[in-house]
């Protein structure tokens, strides 16, 4: 490598045994090293709770390790998730907060249970909490104990007869708006980023964002194609924004989803992520 030369590749998007990753937080840095990333984010569902392991593992193996989180939120009844990097993910009040989260996301499992009990459907909680593997609970693994429990042929049943919105036994999520994720994100000196936004019906949740103050578009994801990365590089550019991106790995071929470090991220985004930390903390 001349002096003028970057460092290899990163990957801004990866989750962890602390969501519903399969990688142990060590495995996931390990793997990025024998993949040359120079860099790697971490950024599981609601949880900072990989990130000391990751960091510690990270200066064994010479990885730049990026704190991060995904945080769950819902504009008009879409599921949007908003990036966070480089927040205080120590402080107290930000382990609360997550705390506070999954402690909603368990009472609303049982809640759901609770309701189909009372439609003659018996799962488990144990079966539901099983099929989360630690992660954050939710109606996929409701829909997966009710397969196993044979009260459904399938997922898609399921949520069909039992658990869609509209479904007798449905019970609405916590609520966080994109503009309080940002709010959280900004408040314990992160940067806000909105991911993968194709996958909303449309751009609203891209604009709400940009509107509250969202400092970045995840621009290069698995679920964006050529045409769809270039339409949302084109708005962080007009808007000013910073660019992400990632393989948004979750480990082995689990969701068919790509695999650490396919979706290589110039380390110059990664850069630039690090100035605008610096100039937040400064
Ligand atoms: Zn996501
Ligand atoms: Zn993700």
């Amino acid at each position: 490598m001349g002096p003028r030369s970057e460092p290899g590749p990163v990957d801004l998007h990866t989750h962890t045994t602390f969501s519903d990753g399969l990688f142990l937080p060590e495995d996931l840095v390990a793997e990025a090293k024998n993949r040359n990333l120079s860099g790697v984010a971490i950024t599981d569902h609601d949880s900072v709770g990989a990130i000391d392991r990751a960091v510690a593992a990270g200066k064994q193996h010479g990885v730049e390790v990026v704190p991060g989180v995904e945080m769950s939120c819902n504009a008009d009844g879409v599921d949007v998730h908003m990036l966070g990097y480089y927040i205080d993910h120590q402080a107290q009040d930000v382990l609360d907060f997550f705390e506070n989260v999954r402690f909603h996301r368990e009472e609303r499992a049982r809640k759901m249970i609770e309701k189909l009990k009372e439609l003659d459907v018996k799962v488990p909680l144990e079966r539901v909490m099983a099929a989360a593997q630690g992660g954050s609970v939710g109606r996929p693994h409701v829909a997966q104990a009710m397969v196993e429990a044979g009260a459904v042929p399938n997922v898609e049943q399921a949520f069909r007869r039992y658990i869609s919105y509209e479904g007798p036994a449905y019970v609405p999520k916590m609520k966080l708006t994109p503009g309080e994720a940002i709010g959280f994100i900004k408040q314990h000196k992160g940067i806000a980023v909105i991911a993968h936004p194709a996958t909303y019906r449309n751009d609203n949740a891209v604009y709400t964002a940009i509107a509250a103050g969202v400092d970045g578009i995840e621009v290069w994801h698995p679920d964006h194609g050529p045409r769809e990365t270039s339409h949302y590089k084109e708005i962080a550019q007009k808007n000013r924004l910073l660019m992400t991106g990632g393989s948004d790995c979750h480990g082995g071929r689990k969701y068919n989803h790509v695999f650490l470090g396919e979706i290589p991220i110039p380390y110059r985004y990664l850069a630039a992520l690090k100035r605008r930390s610096r100039a937040i903390r400064s």
